[in-house]
């Protein structure tokens, strides 16, 4: 049965805590974590929760506690991931474009690194020659054709070192003796086709070959969840059977375990943003309904043209019509134009789903306003994991020189 916060639930903890809050379902995460584990049950495969898409530190003890290991993407996240108890070993740090000095800090820490640019390998290589085994982020798009040496060139992303760079990468290991046991590919977000990380695996099966001290081949996150009703979702089961027979076909005996990174996979459809209707106006174009967040706190709609279904948890009875759901920031924030709801009125609560992943994290206090609140549901209990801000937050960090 699919773990979901009912109506009830959500109505009191709006009332309980006040709203804009964000409320995550602990029993959610777990069963999304439970679905990758059974499907890949009989491969040796291992998770890293991709922590950048919610990093309270209660979801990533919740994280911690169901086996499941983390991936960071600075250095901060790492030091929140030892201190949320992950051993050094179960952390990931998959890093782009940083400064060197953050990989010296996660070597001197003990986690597992994943490097993704020659310069920062070459000083890595210099330093720590074969005492620290690394991975490599490879940028894999560009091997269309399969070939180690074609530059299509039509490749424009920053991540990773790009693939026709390899030779310069085993000179690196060649001069220096640095052991690289991780090929590390993170192809993007929500990748609904599972085809896509097999030609991955493929283009790896290419590289595997070079480099002899390799135990482990990470694919990355970027598992896909339903937004909208009818949309799709990464077949996970359809993945494990794809990625199991890829490498059971493939001519290499070395035992090479697979690593995966989800992000929003585990947390997306745990989270919930509660929300108020400030104000009703009607105009020409359209009803809107001014709520009392923002792209302040919610800024996917906005940044990726995302949609996030809206339901009115105040009056599921009332007659249905359309209505534009905006923020109360001043920037244009529209959540939704012409969406279809029940009926709103001033005061009632609208609820977003789909917001654990990138929601709070990518929030600010643009409009100088407070960041929501945050709330953990767990065995049906609901706590306070974080407070709402207050006016003294605005202050913290500034400095009066006048
Ligand atoms: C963001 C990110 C992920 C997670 O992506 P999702 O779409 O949230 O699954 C995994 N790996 C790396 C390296 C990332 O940067």
């Amino acid at each position: 049965m699919d773990q979901k916060l009912s109506t009830n639930q959500l109505i009191a903890i709006a009332q309980q805590f006040g709203t804009p809050t964000y409320v995550y379902h602990a029993e959610k995460i777990q069963q999304q974590y439970q679905q990758l584990t059974s499907a890949f049950a009989n491969q040796n495969v291992v998770f890293f929760y991709a922590c950048k898409a919610l990093t309270n530190v209660n979801i990533l003890k919740i994280v911690h506690k169901m086996g499941c290991n983390v991936d960071c993407s600075s250095i901060n996240e790492v030091k929140l991931a030892l201190y949320a108890g992950f051993e050094p070993k179960r952390i990931l740090y998959t890093s782009n474009g940083i400064a060197f000095s953050e990989i010296i800090e996660a070597q001197q820490l003990g986690v597992n690194i994943n490097i993704d640019s020659l310069s920062n390998l070459e000083k890595f290589a210099q330093e720590y020659k074969a005492t620290y085994p690394v991975g490599i982020r490879l940028r894999p798009n560009i091997m269309a054709g399969g070939n180690l040496k074609i530059s299509t060139g039509h490749e424009k992303s920053k991540f990773g070192i790009p693939v026709e760079q390899i030779e310069d990468v085993l000179n690196i290991v060649e001069s220096t003796g640095l052991i690289i046991n991780n090929l590390h590919i993170h192809t993007g977000s929500e990748i609904k086709d599972v085809d896509v990380f097999v030609k991955g695996i493929e283009v790896l099966f290419d590289i595997i070959p070079l480099f002899q001290h390799l135990e482990v081949i990470d694919l990355g996150g970027g598992f896909k969840v339903p937004y909208k009703e009818g949309d799709g979702a990464t077949d996970i089961a359809l993945l494990a059977q794809k990625v199991g027979e890829a490498f059971a076909n493939h001519p290499y005996h070395r035992p090479l375990q697979v690593w995966f990174e989800p992000g929003k996979y585990l947390v997306s459809e745990a989270g919930y943003l509660l929300a108020e209707v400030n104000v009703l106006k009607k105009t020409k174009a359209t009803t809107f309904a001014n709520i009392n967040t923002g792209f302040n706190h919610l800024i996917r709609p906005m940044f990726y043209d995302a949609y996030h279904k809206i339901t009115n948890i105040s009056n599921l009875s009332g007659t249905v019509s359309n209505y534009s759901i905006v923020g109360n920031i001043c920037e244009t924030d529209t959540f939704a134009w012409e969406r279809s709801m029940n009926e709103i009125r001033e005061a009632d609560v609208l609820v977003f789903a789909n917001a654990g992943a990138y929601g709070f994290e990518m929030s600010s206090n643009f409009n100088s306003r407070f960041k929501p609140a945050e709330v953990l549901v767990m065995n049906n209990e609901a706590q306070l994991i974080r407070k709402r801000d207050a006016f003294d937050d605005l202050l913290r960090n500034q400095i009066e020189v006048l």
